[in-house]
């Protein structure tokens, strides 16, 4: 069985794009190998965060986790640093990372660019290296992400290629996996950008209430063109809102332009907000369901157990391939 990882880092409240991007995603791959599916708290730390939320948007993840279908018997749910090896691992792999081709990585650069110089962080610079230990110590084939960190998973595989020319087969190569559709979905107050939980401008939160959410997007940005047709350069507003319906109903860009032929954009944001609704009003009562059973920490526990196991192998082979001395 192929190995399947993926993660969310708790940097804030989850949204719409990691909903479509991620979570529902991972409960379709829990069922076609063994998936790894973590929350990247240490990636967390990459940027300023309160300690107070960041463990608050950590539990929370696990609880929507659950809430989505992911079940603990077949995927493995568990805390980045529950798992001491992935850090030790990182250590390791930086060496073999370069300097050129980290500051050549689109969330560095986007990240970065709205801060100091001073104030940049090793971490944030060197997420790509946690990202790739994350991956390889898993021996993970199958990496489901969004659009935005495909790029980070080429350099993983970059990163694995030199590894194993230097010294044997040690790590497996992995590959990243994006849906057809929803693979970026865009803020809903500029959809030329990526909605991103910690860019809360055009953002829908899973923890906004169902009336917001409508109101959201009945509110979002479209333009003038007053016809429901599929082009993100010139329309990317209603493309936007079509890839949500899309990704949330399983209908294609031309059922749902036939669908709104000769309607007004009011009646076609009516229409996405149902659908967002139908998908999140039941979905919010199970994640709150999970959160009042108090489900979470006992998974996170046995989860972080599980994964131990294969990451401290996945070590150890690592080791000993670099030649530590008295590793077995
Ligand atoms: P941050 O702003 O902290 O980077 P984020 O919303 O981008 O937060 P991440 O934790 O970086 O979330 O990513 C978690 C997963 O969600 C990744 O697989 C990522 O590709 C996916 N994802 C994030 N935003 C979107 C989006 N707008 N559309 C589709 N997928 C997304
Ligand atoms: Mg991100």
């Amino acid at each position: 069985m192929d190995h399947i990882l993926s993660g969310i880092k708790p940097t804030g409240q989850l949204t719409l794009g990691n909903y479509i991007g991620a979570i529902k995603n991972f409960a379709r791959v829990q069922n076609e190998g063994e998936a790894f599916l973590f929350i990247a708290d240490l990636h967390a730390l990459t940027l300023p965060i309160e300690p107070a939320d960041l463990n608050k948007n950590s539990r929370d993840i696990a609880a929507y986790y659950l809430a989505a279908g992911l079940d603990p018997k077949k995927a493995t749910i568990f805390l980045q640093s529950d798992v001491p090896a992935h850090s030790e691992l990182a250590i390791i792999l930086q060496n073999y990372l370069y300097m050129g081709e980290l500051s050549r990585m689109t969330q560095f650069k986007d990240k970065s660019s709205k801060m100091k110089e001073e104030a940049i962080g090793l971490g944030l610079f060197a997420y790509p290296v946690l990202m790739a230990a994350d991956i390889v110590i898993y021996d993970s084939k199958r990496i489901p992400v969004g659009e935005d960190q495909t790029q980070h998973v080429e350099l993983a595989r970059d990163l694995v290629k030199r590894f194993n020319n230097r010294y044997g087969d040690v790590l497996v190569m992995p590959k990243a996996e994006v849906a057809k559709v929803g693979k970026r979905i865009m803020s809903l107050s500029d959809p030329t950008k990526k909605m991103s939980k910690s860019d809360p401008k055009g953002d829908i939160y899973l923890s906004d209430d169902i009336n917001v959410m409508r109101k959201k997007i009945m509110s979002a940005v479209t333009d003038m063109e007053a016809h429901v047709h599929y082009d993100p350069e010139k329309q990317p507003g209603i493309s936007n809102l079509m890839t949500i319906m899309s990704a949330l109903t399983d209908k294609s860009f031309e059922d749902i332009e036939k669908e709104f032929e000769g309607k007004g954009y009011g009646d076609f944001k009516r229409a996405v907000a149902d659908c967002v609704v139908a998908e999140m009003e039941p979905y919010k009562a199970h994640y709150e369901e999970i959160v009042k059973s108090g489900l979470v920490d006992k998974v996170l526990e046995d989860g972080a157990a599980k994964a131990s196991v294969i990451a401290n192998a996945t070590l150890a082979r690592v080791q000993k391939a670099v030649g530590l001395y008295n590793k077995k």
